[in-house]
């Protein structure tokens, strides 16, 4: 996200000790000693997943001290409104505020605006969205290049990006303590992820990867430390942990790595796995995938994939239907060629779906 100063802000700043390099309104500390302190400002969290943005999070903790009055998908009048997309179809919507004069930023807008490092370096906010959690990224970047996904353009190689303790809610006395992981690559070094899960075991930290993991780097004895490390889901509502299956080429893989995490112990009913569809494969790619799944008796949950580059999201009816009838378990009910929503709503005949044969008309 790209800050540049409210006006209020920026007219105070020229009033005063004008410095080298600060002309642009960019976020310098010395030049923010003389700010006034009653700017309003309101942050949008376009997104509106329930999910907290980290980015606005940060963004409050450098607001906030530095004087500032901070609200949270306000409504009413303010002196500066910050707004942030993190998928992209929204970004119409962070268009339509940034024409009315706000400011714009996220991974749905633009991969180049970026948090100034001033206040990338803040800690998160956690009073704005009032969790008692911790979330952020032990680690960020890729040891990957897959074709659909934004996190190598966006942040690159893998490294290593804060501690455990950096990511600890200090204002929280929940017990035991919990840390929402935003790891794209949790496993992109062996050695670390294993130091990083006996260290969560040993510190009696629950932890939720909630981007899933990469069952490709599963290990034995990465399986067996993941199996005795208290993992959650994101709501820290029943143990489970993800891996991703995108792709029909890694099924060898993935059989591994799943034979492999069973083996160390951990239950079926605590895995999940991400299926993506509507990318580069079939249907009966698709079916084939959630049925391996399955066959562990593992959780499969469908995402269906929107390009990130255009904003456009896949209006497939077919991938649309598949995803509901996966993540509704619709699949315990009926099987995939059975499943008709247009017919129950009267719209068949106009879409192009599994069999590619026209529903019968509804009676
Ligand atoms: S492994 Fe995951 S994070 Fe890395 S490029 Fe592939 S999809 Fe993206």
């Amino acid at each position: 996200m790209r800050l540049v100063l409210p006006d209020a802000v920026v007219h105070v700043v020229a009033e005063g000790e004008k410095r080298e390099g600060e002309a642009e309104g960019g976020l310098h500390g010395a030049a923010l000693r003389g700010v006034r302190d009653d700017v309003k400002v309101n942050l949008l969290d376009l997104d509106q997943t329930g999910f907290p943005n980290l980015a606005l999070m940060r963004l409050s903790t450098w607001l906030k001290s530095h004087g500032h009055d901070v609200i949270l998908n306000g409504a009413g009048k303010v002196d500066q409104v910050y707004a942030s997309a993190v998928f992209s179809w929204n970004r119409a919507s962070a268009e339509f505020v940034e024409a009315r004069g706000g400011q714009i930023g996220g991974t749905g807008v633009s991969l180049q605006r970026k948090l100034p490092a001033e206040v990338e370096s803040c800690n998160p906010d956690y009073s704005l969205y009032g969790i008692d959690y911790g979330l952020g990224f032990l680690q960020r970047g890729c040891i990957r290049r897959c074709e659909f996904c934004v996190v190598p353009e966006k942040e690159g190689n893998a490294y290593e990006a804060s501690s455990i303790t950096g990511l600890m809610n200090r204002e929280s006395d929940r017990d035991p303590p919990f840390i929402v992981l935003l790891d794209n690559e949790f496993f992109w070094k062996v050695k670390w992820a294993l130091s990083k899960l006996e260290e969560f075991i040993k510190r009696g930290i629950d932890f939720c990867p909630s981007q899933g993991l990469d069952i490709r780097c599963v290990t034995p004895a990465l399986a067996e430390t993941l199996a005795a490390s208290p993992y959650w889901n994101v709501h820290h509502t029943s143990r489970q942990i993800t891996f991703a299956f995108d792709d029909s080429s890694i099924e060898k893989r993935y059989r591994k790595g799943v034979e492999e995490l069973l083996r160390a112990g951990i239950p079926p009913r605590h895995l999940q796995s991400f299926v993506l569809v509507g990318f580069n494969s079939t249907i009966e790619q698709d079916l084939k995938r959630i049925e391996i799944i399955r066959e562990y008796g593992i959780d499969p949950f469908v995402m269906v994939y929107r390009d990130w580059r255009t904003g456009q999201p896949v209006r497939g009816q077919q991938h649309r239907n598949l995803a509901r009838w996966v993540n509704r378990r619709l699949y315990k009910v009926c099987a995939f060629e059975d499943y008709w929503p247009e017919q129950r709503r009267g719209l068949q005949g106009v879409m192009d779906l599994a069999t590619n044969t026209p529903p019968t008309p509804a009676s």
